[in-house]
């Protein structure tokens, strides 16, 4: 079969071997692959994250020096099965999987290691338990996007964002704008949005953000009115002064049950929910200095780079920062449902498509902001520069 090879950061479609299926594996024919931010970091500075991911455990990421097969965001159609398999579905059956996948004792991440290849090629092997057929009401670039739509999901999920809390997303690459797709979905009812790219900002305005700005012009931070936040630390001294003269007028009133009972139903001051989509060096520091007081900042940017803050900035502010990676196989399975059920719209992400002789190119285009989100290899295309998705 026909397959992009990485090596050295340089992408050339060979033929190789089609895949053998393991124990309790199947063959999809790829019908398409998403390209993300991963991926671009991964073809760049393999060896950086697989230095890391060493650390965290994962053995066998991809190096440089190695020929990999790259593609881990995908959709096909059932060709073949292993030993061990139950044959959930017919051949032919389309099918999204997580791309995880058994290599002798360790999980490989498919597509970003050369025991478990990816869906930049015509046949790709996923795990059957890990794999769920696509509706019938998807398309095949729809249900592509299940993969990417997934981490949104899972962000928003960790991240715990109330419907009447404000979101703020900081940054509206792929993963920005998936996540405020999310957010929409999940009843968030004031999204804002910050990009320095108009592109993006558009991108932003079709996926649900309720209030975009352009960073350069106007800070995310005063675009939006919020009652119950605090921005100066004297405030918080002056409200809890004046409460409590409040709650002090009736002599005999238990005021402390009073006020814990008012943080109970949420009457109490709380910043928003800050997503942090930009991954560079500076931003985490930056949203702890800029936020209001108590906001969450959810961590989804990838910052590869050693990163500083002011830990008592943030002390004083008591601002809540989590960080985020991945997803569930129920998340997963959620949003390819939400896909398929109206809740999210992804076709407005979906930029550009590519046949496999197109993969470098569409790298390349990737890198520019004012053109492409998100672009699709397709092995059946025979494009060799993104052609836009009908
Ligand atoms: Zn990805």
């Amino acid at each position: 079969m026909k397959a992009v090879i990485c090596s050295g950061g340089e992408f050339t479609v060979s033929e190789v071997p089609a895949p053998e299926p393991g124990h309790g594996q199947l063959v999809l024919d790829v019908a398409y692959a998403g390209i993300c931010g991963s991926d671009l970091h991964a073809r760049g500075h393999a060896d950086e994250v697989a230095d890391l991911m060493d650390r965290v455990g994962q053995p066998g990421f991809m190096r440089s020096a190695e020929r990999v097969v790259m593609g881990h965001e995908f959709v096909g159609r059932v060709a073949a099965y292993g030993p061990g398999t139950r044959k959930r579905w017919p051949v032919g059956t389309r099918i999204v999987a997580l791309p995880i996948r058994k290599c002798g004792d360790d999980a490989q991440l498919t597509g970003f290691s050369t025991q478990s290849p990816g869906a930049y090629a015509q046949q790709v092997v996923v795990e059957e338990a890990m794999a769920i057929p696509v509706p019938d009401s998807l398309t095949d670039e729809q249900a592509a996007l299940t993969e990417p739509m997934s981490v949104a999901w899972h962000a928003v999920r960790r991240a715990d964002v109330s419907r009447g809390r404000t979101a703020i997303v900081v940054g509206c690459g792929p993963i920005g704008l998936a996540v405020i797709a999310m957010l929409r979905a999940s009843g968030v009812k004031r999204i804002v949005a910050s990009d320095l790219s108009q592109r993006r900002r558009e991108l932003a305005r079709e996926m649900g953000a309720t209030t975009v700005v352009d960073p350069r012009e106007q800070s995310p931070w005063d675009a939006y009115t919020a009652k119950n936040e605090i921005r100066r630390y004297s405030e918080l001294a002056l409200l809890g002064i004046s409460t409590m003269k409040q709650l002090r007028i009736v002599d005999r009133l238990p005021w402390w049950k009073v006020f814990r009972l008012a943080e109970r139903i949420g009457a109490v001051p709380g910043g928003p929910v800050v997503f942090e989509c930009v991954g560079i060096p500076g931003m985490i520091d930056s949203i702890i200095a800029e936020a209001p007081l108590q906001s969450r900042v959810a961590v989804v940017g990838v910052c590869m780079e050693p990163d500083t803050i002011l830990p008592a900035l943030a002390i004083s502010k008591e601002i809540d920062l989590r960080f985020m990676f991945g997803y569930d196989p129920g998340e997963f399975r959620d949003t390819l449902h939400m896909i398929a059920n109206g809740k999210v719209d992804v076709r407005p992400l979906i930029t550009g498509r590519v046949g496999l002789e197109g993969t470098a190119a569409a790298f390349d285009a990737l890198g520019d902001p004012e053109t492409h989100a998100k672009i699709l290899v397709s092995p059946t295309s025979s494009a060799t520069t993104p052609e836009p998705v009908a």
